[in-house]
């Protein structure tokens, strides 16, 4: 068209699903296998917190509410993101669309860079089982491997099983009242836009109710699917 080089089409997928349904942790894995860069709005978000940014003063009450950040703080956030250099290959988009306008600004940004959606994976689940799982877990400091009080303890207690550290972390709003307010949010704004990518033709549905190596194993299958279409 312009005569220059065209790249292979940069990958983008989509991670939907409630809070505790392994979007992180299927995340990094997919990062390592297809060389993508996981982009969680959560995480960028903790970060515009503890760096103290207008944007983090503004999210902090709201995320420890468990409510949703303003569709604008969020937007600028990811657009920022998703022009750095590592992502040129393709990225996996955790925690991010969550409302209507994000899917509609997400069209627009990728619209702008001559890129489309590639998956819209939803990550299928029982509610009732994911204030429990969020209200028990923790993670590394320094490796970021996610660990449970009840269904994944380090295997000496305190050390992390990964890389040995005995940092471990726990997000201000992993309790059981804000889980529960952040998986009401997410039924009333987010899961609307599993109908969007439905209608769409970009959904992918994957039972991720069974072990974390399954899941990963269909949705490696589900990436591998769409690279090949
Ligand atoms: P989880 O999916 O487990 O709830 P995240 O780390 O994705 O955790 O998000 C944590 C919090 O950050 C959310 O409860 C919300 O307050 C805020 N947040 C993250 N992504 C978005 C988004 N796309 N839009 C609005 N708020 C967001
Ligand atoms: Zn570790």
């Amino acid at each position: 068209m312009d005569g220059t080089q065209t790249p292979q089409a940069a990958m983008v997928l989509i991670l939907l699903g409630p809070p505790g349904a392994g979007k992180g942790t299927q995340a990094r894995r997919l990062e390592d296998r297809f060389g993508l860069v996981q982009l969680s709005t959560g995480d960028l978000l903790r970060a515009a917190v503890a760096a103290g940014t207008p944007a983090g003063r503004e999210a902090e009450a709201v995320m420890k509410a468990g409510g949703l950040v303003s569709d604008q703080i969020v937007i600028n956030i990811l657009r920022d993101r998703l022009d750095g250099a590592d992502c040129a290959n393709g990225v996996i988009l955790d925690g991010f669309p969550r409302t209507d306008a994000q899917a509609t600004a997400l069209d627009t940004l990728l619209g702008e860079r001559g890129q489309r959606i590639t998956a819209a994976i939803s990550l299928e689940v029982e509610d009732q089982a994911m204030i429990r799982r969020v209200a028990g877990r923790f993670t590394c400091a320094d490796c970021g491997e996610g660990f449970h009080e009840d269904f994944k303890q380090p295997k000496q207690s305190g050390v992390c099983d990964k890389c040995g550290s005995t940092q471990m972390t726990r997000r201000a709003d992993d309790t059981a009242e804000t889980a529960a307010q952040r998986l009401a949010a997410y039924h009333t704004q987010t899961a609307p836009l599993i109908a969007h990518y439905e209608t769409a033709g970009a959904l992918v549905r994957v039972d991720a109710m069974g072990e974390i190596d399954t899941i990963t194993d269909a949705l490696t299958q589900t990436v591998e699917n769409a690279i090949n279409a």
